[in-house]
């Protein structure tokens, strides 16, 4: 069976490889088609795109955007966006504004701590990179204040600890709109990541179909058989396209490899053909 990847981070956000490395790794994966779908920006998708080409590889052009859902943090992808699309770059823009904003609040605490970090450190640490708390928590890791990424969030950088500050997030019909404005699909990511309950995941589908949403991950990184089916199953009730990905981030996240996430996962070549058709 041809199997693909619909969920990559590069080093343009916070994954380890360049968007080429990323492609050459795919290619000896063995996969039939990535998507690129890095945080907040697509600069990542025309390197790899021109790379796939010359290489008779099929890259997908992506990006993945967070929105608030009533204090939920739900993240949107969005799939064969015009990484050149004015309406999808004014966004971003704001987006990387906003983060650097808060960045520099997070610098600034640590400061008063006495840490030697800076912005144009981060800069050099990493370079072209869109900034985010997987940075920070790099950065502590280095200087041996955590033992690994996790555990950076969970002493520093989660919600309610000392290195958290609040970003803004897009409403989610701002970034379906954008997404699709932008010639792309929008779809839901990981549903099961917000950990909410049953009736809440169903109201929150329902507000995204309304949006104009067009498809749900039902296929991740860690998720049983069960939890696939049922998320499926969902998908169907909701007329929306099934689609998967591991959320692979390279070596800042080791436990998670391109094409089988954790292990198990398998995400079939019809799936993209049944989003492109959609
Ligand atoms: P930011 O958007 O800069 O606030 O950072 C959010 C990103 O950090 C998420 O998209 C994840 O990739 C990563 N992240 C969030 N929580 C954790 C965690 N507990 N462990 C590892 N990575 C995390
Ligand atoms: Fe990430
Ligand atoms: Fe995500
Ligand atoms: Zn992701």
């Amino acid at each position: 069976m041809k199997l693909i990847d619909l969920h990559i981070h590069t080093s343009e956000s916070d994954g380890t490889l360049t968007p080429g490395e990323t492609v050459e790794y795919a290619l000896k994966k063995g996969l039939s088609a990535i998507a690129i779908t890095d945080h907040d920006t697509a600069d990542g998708v025309k390197p790899a795109m021109k790379l796939g080409q010359s290489l008779g590889f099929e890259v997908i052009s992506g990006i993945e955007v967070s929105t608030d859902y009533l204090g939920h943090g739900v993240h949107i992808l969005g799939y064969f966006i015009d990484p050149d699309s004015p309406a999808l770059q004014r966004l971003l823009d704001w987006v990387i504004e906003d983060r650097n904003t808060r960045n520099d609040k997070i610098i600034e605490a640590m400061r008063s701590d006495g840490l030697d970090i800076s912005g144009a450190l981060l800069d050099q640490m990493f370079p072209k990179a869109v900034i985010g708390r997987p940075h920070f928590a790099a950065y502590l890791v280095s200087r041996g204040l955590a033992e690994n990424v996790t555990d950076a969030f969970t002493k520093y950088l989660n919600r309610g600890k000392r290195y958290h500050r609040l970003r803004t997030y897009l409403p989610i019909e701002q970034a379906i709109d954008v997404i699709t404005a932008a010639g792309g699909k929008a779809v839901f990511a990981h549903p099961l990541q917000y950990r909410m309950e049953e009736d809440q995941l169903l109201k929150l589908t329902r507000c995204l179909v309304d949006c104009g949403i067009k498809g749900m991950e039902c296929l991740y990184s860690g998720y049983t058989v069960e939890q696939s089916a049922y998320l499926m199953e969902l998908a169907k009730r909701f007329g929306l396209c099934v689609t998967g990905g591991s959320d692979f981030h390279g070596s800042r996240k080791p436990q998670i490899d391109m094409g089988s996430g954790t292990g198990s996962l398998a995400v079939p070549y019809s799936l993209l053909e049944a989003l492109r058709d959609s």
